[in-house]
């Protein structure tokens, strides 16, 4: 099936209505660029950071991380390539710097690390700017953000950072700036996040876990982690209305958006830009440019009514394979 898909590489990915989806995908090491470029992703909704720390053992310096954005950047222009400050804690452990917690995705992860260790953040937003010079292809992303005040402090502090970079004789644009939204609390907080940043993006794999209370990386009670359950679906519904009665861009960079079925209903939804995996790609494309926007629409307004995980499932499963 995903074979002979590469065709589809240069070709946009619109629906048959003419609705126009953007493709981006997920990377975290410089081996994901050439994959992805090559399946036609056009951006990048999600550089994890946390990959290139993890992978070393100690904090890389302001110059080798400038040195390593400098190269997403400059693969992906002109795209534009979100880069996401750092995210540890939680699932994610750097050797050097050990965090120990009883209940760890409750815990210290994410943008409240990096406030609490403003030179960690200031050092990895300097770096990042610095990098983005003469490219203007760098967005920067705050992961876990659960309410307004951190938002607002994290946001002087990538203006001061900016100020610096500037003051050093670099001449520079601010980049846009904008937050995840993984956490309950911000799906209702979307209206009040979106004035003060320039985009959202939803990160389904916490979002799906925080609303559902199951561990994302817990096998026992993996099969009531499920994207399709109403409670999620009514929460992505509700983001993209009050994102876009703001005005403001949102897109989806969980695993959610690298699935068939979900992407059919994510765009029916009127999410119009989805970030995954690059695997996932062609095929999302695939079967996106062989729908139509009015077709998942219909379909999304069924399956809303049901209030059954694996019944929604099933239905979109039988329904896909039934419009071939
Ligand atoms: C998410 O939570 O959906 C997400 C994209 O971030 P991560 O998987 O890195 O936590
Ligand atoms: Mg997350």
């Amino acid at each position: 099936f995903v074979a002979g898909l590469e065709v589809l590489r240069d070709k946009p990915c619109i629906t048959t209505d003419e609705t126009r989806v953007s493709l981006w995908v997920n990377t975290g090491l410089m081996t994901d660029v050439a994959r992805s470029l090559d399946r036609g992703a056009e951006g990048v909704g999600l550089y994890r950071t946390e990959v290139p720390f993890m992978i070393r053992e100690r904090f890389p310096s302001e110059k080798e991380q400038q040195e390593i954005y400098r190269e997403q950047l400059q693969a992906f222009a002109p795209f534009p390539v979100t880069m996401r400050t750092l995210d540890i804690g939680g699932d994610k452990a750097l050797s050097y710097f050990p965090i120990k917690e009883d209940n760890p995705f409750l815990g210290w992860r994410g943008i409240r690390v990096t406030l609490d260790h403003p030179e960690i953040f200031l050092v990895q937003v300097r770096a990042m700017i610095k990098a983005s010079l003469g490219l203007n292809n760098l967005r920067i992303m705050l992961p876990m953000v659960c309410n307004v005040a951190e938002v607002e402090e994290a946001l002087h502090l990538i203006h001061r950072a900016h100020g610096e970079v500037v003051s050093e004789g670099m001449d520079v644009k601010l980049p846009p700036v904008g937050v995840m939204i993984e956490v309950p609390a911000a799906v209702y907080l979307v209206r009040d996040f979106a004035r003060r940043v320039d985009f959202l993006s939803i990160g389904t794999n916490d979002l799906t876990q925080y609303l559902l209370a199951v561990d994302r990386n817990n096998p026992r009670v993996a099969e009531l982690y499920h994207s399709f359950h109403p409670a999620v679906l009514a929460a992505l519904g509700s983001i993209v209305r009050d994102a876009h009665a703001e005005g403001a861009a949102v897109s989806i960079c969980g695993e959610m958006a690298g699935d068939p079925a979900a992407a059919v209903l994510l765009v029916a939804m009127g999410y119009d830009v989805l970030s995954m995996n690059a695997t996932n790609l062609p095929r999302i494309k695939w079967v996106l440019r062989n729908i139509s926007a009015q077709w998942a629409r219909e379909l999304l307004e069924k399956v809303v009514t049901m209030d059954n995980a694996f019944v929604i499932q099933s239905t979109m499963e039988l329904e896909m394979r039934k419009a071939g």
